[in-house]
């Protein structure tokens, strides 16, 4: 095996960094090490960083400058966005002896979404799980029934980290949109703000928040080839939300703290690049369709999770009966091939992956599920290796599963 070099083919999970993006960052990390609020030179330097790296990130995003904060992950983006958003409106709604807010989310979020949602239900907040297909996809009439007076947020994402699943985005702004204008003539203060977790989107779709009509939207260095430890938040002007962080005030007085400057001017570097590497798409693409049409056709008992359309160039959602996902990763990794699973023991929870729940697979199909994920950096020729070394590992494990 020492022969072949390690296939990474776990780019959901994170990505390497990028040269051009290390390049980028190393004067901050060295020469150019100033606090950005200072007023000398080094601080003016550090300064420079950060508003060549906001400048990009609203670039990208065809938004304001201002409208770019920046966060220590996503993560924390989506989390300033639940609990600063309701707290805004609890504040307010306080004063004027509203109603409880409510938010509307779908059951395959992200954890960074699903775990303060759940947290504010604890306190009373209202939180409707908008169900998926077999595919992954919302309904727009699910939605639109789910909207309710008191509908503060929907926050719904954009790509699925783990079956790669797009939902709609832009249509439901257009349908917020609507809403909000219909309600406007009843109440003018009434408002739904609508957020998405782009994370897995931005290598690979559109994220012009004004196309996609949405209010708040989350990114993360790490994901698109940057630095681990860097997110961003796209808040549209005059969105109402509360920080999570007080201190100095820095980040327009959402997020204080002293600016990871280096790994801000990272996320700058690695969302600029995203452009350049948009002919990748298409190859990537293909390598994706030619690992999933392998998989099936040399394997039995294998079926492709989410859906085949509307679907991450770069994802590859397998269940494969009779073989548990952790041992398929184990037996992979130790052919020096890395991949990840839904199944339970590898992540930090018992159940199996909640995502393929939700499109109602079994628990047993949920725990013989395999997740590939290529990137910039996979080769054809590592897509032919998998394609050699998965069915003997499948087989090799069908033979001793205590599950069959
Ligand atoms: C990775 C990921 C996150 C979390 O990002 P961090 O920057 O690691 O906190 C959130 N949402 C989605 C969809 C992700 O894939």
């Amino acid at each position: 095996m020492k022969k072949n070099k390690r296939i990474y083919l776990d780019y959901a999970a994170t990505t390497p960094l990028a040269p051009e993006t290390l390049k980028e960052m190393l004067p901050y990390l060295k020469k150019d090490f100033g606090n950005s609020s200072s007023i000398h030179w080094f601080g003016q330097k550090a300064q420079e960083g950060l508003d060549k790296a906001r400048e990009r990130v609203s670039q990208f995003l065809n938004c304001s400058f201002s409208e770019v904060i920046f966060t220590g992950s996503a993560t924390e983006a989506n989390n300033l966005v639940i609990f600063g958003v309701v707290k805004d409106y609890q504040v307010k709604a306080h004063r004027k002896g509203k109603i409880k807010p409510h938010i509307i989310t779908t059951k395959i979020e992200h954890h960074a979404v699903l775990e303060p949602c759940r947290e504010l239900e604890k306190e009373g907040v209202e939180i409707t799980y908008l169900p998926v297909d077999k595919e992954g996809l919302i309904k727009i009439s699910d939605l639109e029934k789910a909207i309710k007076e008191n509908t503060l947020l929907v926050s719904i994402m954009y790509a699925n980290n783990e079956i790669g699943t797009i939902q709609p985005i832009a249509e439901i702004g257009k349908l917020i949109k609507k809403l909000n204008l219909r309600y406007k003539l009843r109440a003018p203060s009434y408002k739904i703000y609508f957020h998405t977790d782009a994370v897995q989107a931005v290598n690979y779709l559109d994220c012009d928040v004004k196309k996609l009509g949405v209010d708040l939207l989350t990114l993360s260095a790490h994901k698109i080839y940057g630095p681990k430890g860097v997110g961003a938040l796209y808040i549209k002007s005059g969105t109402p939300i509360t920080p999570l962080i007080y201190g100095g005030g820095h980040e327009g007085g959402l997020r204080s703290g002293t600016e990871n400057v280096a790994g801000i001017v990272g996320l700058g570097a690695a969302i600029a690049q995203v452009s350049s590497f948009k002919f990748q798409v298409s190859r990537i693409s293909k390598l994706r369709n030619k690992l999933i049409d392998g998989i099936l056709k040399k394997i039995s008992g294998t079926k492709l999770n989410g859906s085949r359309e509307k679907r991450l160039a770069n994802n590859v959602n397998i269940s494969i009966t009779g073989a548990e996902g952790e041992s398929m990763v184990i037996a992979l990794d130790q052919e020096g091939i890395a991949v990840s699973t839904g199944s339970a023991c590898s992540s930090r929870s018992l159940e199996p992956s909640h995502v393929l729940l939700a499109l109602g697979l079994s628990p047993k199909e949920a725990h013989g599920s395999l997740r590939l994920t290529l990137g910039r950096y996979t080769t054809e020729k590592e897509v032919d290796r998998v394609l050699e070394v998965l069915p003997k590992v499948v087989q090799m494990l069908r033979k001793i599963s205590p599950f069959k």
